[in-house]
């Protein structure tokens, strides 16, 4: 079958005829690859920066973000029959039994490093035809999601960031333990991450504003619009300024992966304020930071900076469930984060050609 892979001795990416996998345990489940989504992950792995193929592969089959139907199954499986709509976890967990997170399923919190994620750390990933994997790592999707449910992964980076805030936010008392309406939440960058984070934002009741470099006129930020979320430019204003603009900000949601605009919006988080971060940054020059003002507001100010990578299987469903809502919602939005779609026979290119809010590969 044919896959899009990363060579990264020979530091080449190229298309290659891989077996096709077969079902080998009673749990596992064969999907037919339909879409796969692109990401700065895999620009990164395929410009060589990032990534391992497994242990007695020259090359990795790169992909994690992908929608597929299932085949095959395993004499054992019992969640799943051939036709069904799934997409799959990224994650697989660390051999050692001492590994806590690992034996509990949640490799999102690996303490050892020796998790692998498909596509992306020792095992192959999703732009290829079909895949086979336990039934545990596949999520099922309901149909009406066909056209959009290639987006549950980067949405589970929200939902896992999600959880985080909701167990954070009970160290307050009374309301304000479950009650966001009145609070104000900053998306920082209108990338697909930070888009869906605003979504998410959006349905769990926050004011929610997205600071992005787009102008009025760029898909990412008629999203912002169209959602009910309020714009702020940073063609306009400095990370610095955001809470003049917003006033107190409870929560901030940093997606763009710059440290400038980390830390500059860090420097004006509000009272109580959350400080969720998903973004990885290049490595480069350290940066000048307001080091004295960030950690002066944090203790004065009970500030919470809480990073976040991966999700867990809950994520998942709980991201299904989301993307059913935004589709009630503002369907049209949700449809225009997928801004291309190409073939395998063209992925490469699309992988190492940015642009747009979210490509997308179409498989099957
Ligand atoms: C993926 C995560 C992964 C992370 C680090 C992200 O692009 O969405 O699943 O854990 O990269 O490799």
């Amino acid at each position: 079958m044919k896959a899009l892979a990363v060579f990264p001795s020979a530091r080449e990416t190229r298309l290659v005829d891989h077996p096709q996998p077969v079902i080998q345990r009673p749990t596992d489940v064969k999907l037919r690859i339909l879409e796969a989504g692109i990401c700065g992950t895999d620009r990164e792995i395929a410009s060589f920066e990032y990534g391992m193929p497994p242990a007695d592969s020259p090359y990795l089959i790169i992909g994690h973000e992908a929608l597929g139907e299932v085949t095959e199954l395993g004499n054992e499986v019992t969640g799943f029959t051939p036709g069904d709509l799934a997409v799959l976890t990224v994650r697989r967990p660390c051999p050692h039994e001492r590994c806590t997170p690992c034996r509990h399923r949640r490799q999102d919190f690996c303490i050892t490093g020796d998790f692998t994620e498909r596509g992306i750390k020792g095992i192959h990933g999703y732009m290829t035809e079909f895949v086979v994997d336990d039934e545990q790592y596949v999520v099922k999707v309901p149909r009406e999601l066909r056209d959009v449910a290639v987006l549950v992964e980067p949405l589970t980076v929200a939902e896992k960031a999600a959880e985080q805030v909701r167990v954070l936010t009970q160290r307050l008392p009374g309301d304000l333990k479950n009650d966001p309406s009145n609070l104000n939440a900053v998306v920082l960058g209108a990338g697909p991450i930070g888009l869906l984070g605003a979504m998410k934002l959006l349905r769990g009741g926050f004011n929610t504003w997205v600071y992005s470099r787009g102008d009025a006129d760029s898909p990412s930020v008629k999203i912002v619009t169209a959602i009910g979320a309020q714009f702020i430019s940073a063609a306009e204003y400095q990370p610095t300024d955001l809470a003049k603009i917003v006033g107190n900000i409870s929560l901030m949601y940093e997606a763009t992966g710059v440290a400038s605009v980390f830390f500059g919006a860090l420097s004006v988080l509000g009272v109580n304020g959350i400080f969720m971060s998903t973004g990885v940054p290049a490595m480069g020059e350290p940066i000048a930071i307001d080091a004295r003002r960030i950690m002066r507001n944090m203790v004065l100010d009970n500030h919470v900076i809480c990073g976040t990578v991966n999700a867990g299987r809950a994520s998942f469903e709980e991201a299904v469930d989301d993307l059913g809502w935004f589709m009630q919602s503002f369907p049209e939005a949700v449809r225009a984060l997928i801004t291309s779609r190409s073939t395998l026979d063209d992925a490469r290119d699309s992988v190492l050609t940015p642009g747009g809010v979210k490509s997308v590969i179409t498989i099957g």
